[in-house]
């Protein structure tokens, strides 16, 4: 351990921006097992680790990056198992600059962060190539049942500790496909399908229910919901997709999901890309925003075949929400970004755009949250020519009470579910809430520890509840 000195910081080899661009495979190949060795032994086993405290699940990373140091993989792979329900997905998709590696020492100290993102997932698909990972052992039954609604990583980090804690899970999803985010949301190139898809089979496997094509709110009330289980968990995220309200910003601007989603489903197989509204193949693509998902949606339109993909983000590089890695792989990719620019208006010919008018932009005095606030900047405007303007300007909930009738579940003035800080509990007995629908649009890995932690909780509220009905018995 201890070798940052002597070994610089390397991730596994990225495939040739040529190759990226033909199609939806990963773009990183497996980590060489000599490298992922090395990398791990860059760790200088703090006594004190930042990492730990940087990731939300609290992984003991120096533990498993000693063990992977020491080619001691199976053990890695147990510790680092132990504290998270998809540890490679979590290696893949976390931004990890902003959370482990971003609070790394080796980081502070100019040497480059240990790549901590990048060992945690060669340690889980090393295991799972070996049969390492073991199906899901279900606990004695305890004779209740949970009811999730959603199946995204909140619902299945849920799912799969209720099962081992002897629960009966049934998970409610409205889409054709289990996964929520993970399958339709965020693009093959970045989590591979495969990967989402065998972690759901461990799961059903195991026992845990999951229907799909069933809409909590069209299919089944709260009530329902209430009645047929001991507890019920929400787990539904953020859908309210934030509107382009710009003049000429009608029907024809795309909402991102839908673009995403589309998508998804071609690299699915479902349908090839027909060419069609949803397709960028052969246009000038303009996507505005500058979180996740609008680099998602520009690498996206990139592989689609797109003459030219333009973002615009009102603010500059250092202060856009998104990971500054994936800035820096759309821009590998042929992306160009227009900093400190914003949409004025979208220019039409009939029903055809044409082109978006764009406002530029400078930064001002700090807002209420400390982020200097983007402002017209007097004099600077100019058009980008656009056939496709693709709106990535974030999410909110839906309207949860009344989509649900269930017009006593408490929500905070932007649709967030109230719950109990400590138990996730909601204002409704025996009802509680994890994930985005609970905190806002947020991180997979911050999902996953909502839906572990309301599991726990939901686990202490039916162990109460079943001794007092044994009692009463
Ligand atoms: P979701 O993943 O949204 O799952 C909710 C599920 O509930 C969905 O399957 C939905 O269909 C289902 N549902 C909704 N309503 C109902 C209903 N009435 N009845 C039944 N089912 C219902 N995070 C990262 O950490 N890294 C990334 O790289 C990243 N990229 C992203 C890219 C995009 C395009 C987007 C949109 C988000 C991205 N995120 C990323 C954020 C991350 O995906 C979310 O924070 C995370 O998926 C939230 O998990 P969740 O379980 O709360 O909700
Ligand atoms: Fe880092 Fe995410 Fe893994 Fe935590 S879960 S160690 S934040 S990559
Ligand atoms: Fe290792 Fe960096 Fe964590 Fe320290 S902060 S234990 S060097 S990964």
């Amino acid at each position: 351990m201890l070798r940052f000195v002597d070994i610089d910081q390397a991730y596994p080899e990225k495939r040739s921006e040529t190759e990226r661009r033909q199609d939806f495979n990963e773009i990183y190949r497996p980590f060489d097992p000599v490298k992922a060795k090395d990398q791990a032994s860059r760790c200088s086993q703090c006594g004190i680790p930042f990492c730990q405290s940087g990731c939300p699940l609290h992984n003991n990373i120096p533990d498993w990056l000693m063990l992977a140091g020491e080619g001691r993989l199976e053990e890695a792979y147990e510790i680092s198992s132990a504290t998270s329900t998809m540890p490679e997905i979590c290696g893949r998709i976390c931004p990890q600059d902003r959370l482990c590696e971003g609070s790394c020492v080796v980081e502070k100290s100019g040497h480059g962060a240990v790549t901590i993102g990048a060992v945690e997932q060669y340690i889980t698909d090393t295991a799972w190539k070996e049969g390492w990972v073991k199906p899901i052992r279900p606990g004695a039954p305890r004779g209740a049942s949970v009811g999730i609604v959603g199946s995204g990583p909140a619902g299945l980090a849920a799912a799969e500790k209720l099962c081992e804690a002897g629960y009966a899970v049934t998970v409610y999803e409205r889409s054709d496909r289990a996964g929520g985010l993970l399958m339709y949301g965020i693009p093959g190139f970045k989590l591979d399908k495969a990967v989402v898809q065998r972690r759901l089979d461990r799961l059903t496997e195991a026992g845990v229910e999951i229907r799909t094509g069933f809409e909590v709110g069209r299919d089944a009330t709260l009530a329902d919901l209430r009645s047929e289980h001991h507890a019920v968990l929400l787990a539904t995220g953020v859908y309210a997709a934030r509107q382009l309200t710009c003049p000429g910003a009608g029907d024809g601007v795309i909402a991102a999901l839908d673009y995403l989603t589309r998508s998804n489903r071609n690299d699915l197989g479902d349908a090839p890309d027909s060419g069609d509204r949803l397709s960028a193949k052969g246009k000038r693509v303009v996507v505005i925003g500058g979180g996740d998902t609008a680099m998602d949606c520009v690498r996206t339109a990139v592989r689609q075949g797109a003459a030219s993909v333009t973002c615009l983000y009102r603010r500059d590089r250092e202060n856009m929400p998104g990971s500054a890695r994936e800035v820096k792989h759309a821009e590998e990719e042929g992306v160009v970004f227009e900093w400190l620019s914003s949409p004025l208006a979208v220019l039409t010919k009939g029903e055809a755009i044409t082109a978006v008018r764009v406002q530029g932009m400078r930064l001002g005095a700090p807002d209420v949250s400390g982020r200097r606030a983007p402002e017209p900047e007097p004099g600077r405007t100019f058009d980008v020519g656009a056939d496709m303007v693709i709106s990535a300007l974030g999410f909110s909930p839906e309207d949860i009470p009344a989509l649900f009738q269930a017009p006593d579940l408490e929500t905070h003035r932007d649709g967030r579910i109230d719950g109990d800080l400590a138990t996730k509990m909601t204002s409704l007995d025996g009802v509680f809430v994890a994930g985005d629908l609970h905190r806002g649009a947020s991180l997979v890995v911050w999902a996953i520890r909502d839906g572990m932690d309301a599991a726990r909780s939901i686990e202490s509220y039916l162990s109460n509840r079943l001794q007092v009905l044994g009692a009463a018995e």
